[in-house]
């Protein structure tokens, strides 16, 4: 049987083809797994050895992690809240242990008094808050996209479908924070229920107890969508959104927490338990993933162990990056307040081509960065923005300090300026990485 052709795809149907053809024209089915092992086998080569992994929401796991995505316990199924009586299935017993370790070590390493640990997206989080602390008409503040405000937190995402208003909240171009003069304009006509902070593109603290401040005199609450900067407000380096006023803090297991893909939230007042609780299990989560579980639980013990060392390395490596390739005429933002707070360095590569072509351009000299919206663009100019966002995360795992980011900050300045070939960078890259392969603030 061939698979029948295409009428309406939003993917772009020159790759489905490419597959479609393999499919159709295959001897036998065993040799299509074997197409499926070889996709995977050349991106592991080209990405996993060959790159320069700089895209600020990847993180590479360690050895432990990554075996246990594929244990057997990722075969069973276990849907429900931790304890005999709490789930559907019988002969749970050791996923309760599992669970209830990754739990309790993610209270740990965060400082909280609950977290949750079946989300197997962060979006699943943010839609986790939307439902709890939202109805379906109220109004809601949040981060407009040229600010690096993420869908979730916007009409297209989680609080779209819950049917909430949306009004941005006001930012300030120059200082890469909310204008608070703007914001408590607005805040005092819209009353809005819920704000929600946090970002896509995050390069300094954002002022939670000042909108906390506001915002609860009429019960209004502020949620911190950390998905970026989850591993760094662990480690006690960007800011304690739950401890300055935030009720609930959603993060990506997956970004700077360094730990399997998925989502995490994190709440200290008892009075949203049941409410969260009950609405991750069983409105938004079934079967969970229990092997990603474990995976969580090692990835929280290795942060309690190595996550300061790790995530101080992450920042230092983001701020000598952005003064070297500002150094060298890429202009970085955040200039006059030391780039960066962050795992991230956003560039405004207008003058180069802009986003699109210079990130295309980096790829092919086996630097991966991606394309990113800045304050200056409008949301509509998502295809073709003005900036690249760069993250430290991978380079700083595979053991890169301060004068390492002096050579990356040269090879990105070589190709994005045309003064090196990006088959001469390629090389560079080759030769560096051959040094750069060992995983380091993990557990043997
Ligand atoms: C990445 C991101 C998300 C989504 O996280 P996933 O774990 O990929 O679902 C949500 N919010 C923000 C601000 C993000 O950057």
């Amino acid at each position: 049987m061939s698979v029948t052709d295409f009428k309406k795809e939003v993917h772009d149907t020159k790759v489905l083809d490419w597959a479609k053809d393999i499919i159709n024209n295959s001897p036998s089915d065993r040799l299509v797994v074997d197409e499926v092992l070889n996709s995977v086998r050349r991106n592991e080569i080209w990405r996993g050895n060959e790159c320069l992994n700089l895209l600020a929401p990847e993180a590479p796991t360690s050895p432990l992690v990554r075996e246990l995505l594929s244990s057997e316990v990722g075969t069973r199924a276990a849907e429900g809240h931790i304890g005999k009586l709490e789930r559907w299935f019988a002969g749970t017993q050791y996923i309760d242990e599992i669970e209830a370790l990754c739990m309790e070590l993610l209270k740990k390493a965060f400082g909280v008094n609950y977290a949750d640990h079946r989300l197997v997206a962060s979006m699943i989080g943010n839609m986790t808050v939307y439902n709890t602390l939202t109805k379906p008409g109220d109004n809601i503040m949040s981060l407009s996209q040229p600010f690096g405000g993420h869908s979730s937190n916007r009409y297209d995402g989680p609080a779209g479908v819950r049917g909430v208003n949306i009004y941005d909240i006001p930012m300030d171009s120059k200082e890469l924070t909310v204008n608070m003069d703007e914001f408590e304009k607005v805040a005092r006509e819209v009353k809005p229920k819920l704000v929600s902070l946090g970002a896509s593109m995050t390069l300094f603290p954002l002022p939670v107890k000042e909108i906390s401040n506001i915002v609860s005199e009429w019960g209004g609450k502020v949620f911190f969508d950390g998905a970026h900067q989850l591993g760094l407000i662990g480690a006690g380096l960007f800011q304690d959104p739950l401890k300055e006023g935030a009720d609930v803090m959603t993060g990506s297991a997956g970004k700077t927490f360094s730990g399997p893909q998925s989502g995490i939230i994190l709440w200290d007042d008892p009075e949203l338990t049941e409410s969260i609780t009950e609405t991750i299990f069983p409105t938004l989560a079934a079967t969970h993933q229990v092997n990603r579980v474990a995976a969580l639980a090692v990835a929280a013990a290795e942060f309690i162990a190595f996550g300061e060392a790790y995530m101080k390395q992450i920042v230092a490596n983001a701020k000598a990056l952005a003064k070297a390739l500002n150094d060298r005429g890429v202009p970085v933002l955040g200039d006059h307040k030391g780039f960066t707070e962050t795992h991230q360095v956003i560039a405004d590569v207008s003058d180069f081509g802009g986003g699109y072509p210079v990130a295309n351009l980096l790829a092919e000299a086996n630097i991966i960065v991606n394309k990113n919206l800045i304050p200056k663009d409008r949301p509509e100019d998502w295809d073709e923005p003005s900036g690249i966002r760069i993250g430290t995360t991978e380079v700083t795992r595979l053991g890169m300090k301060e004068s390492e980011m002096e050579d990356i900050a040269e090879y990105i300045t070589g190709v994005i300026k045309g003064t090196s070939s990006t088959t001469h960078i390629k090389n560079k890259i080759l030769d560096m990485r051959r040094n750069y392969n060992k995983l380091h603030y993990c557990f043997e």
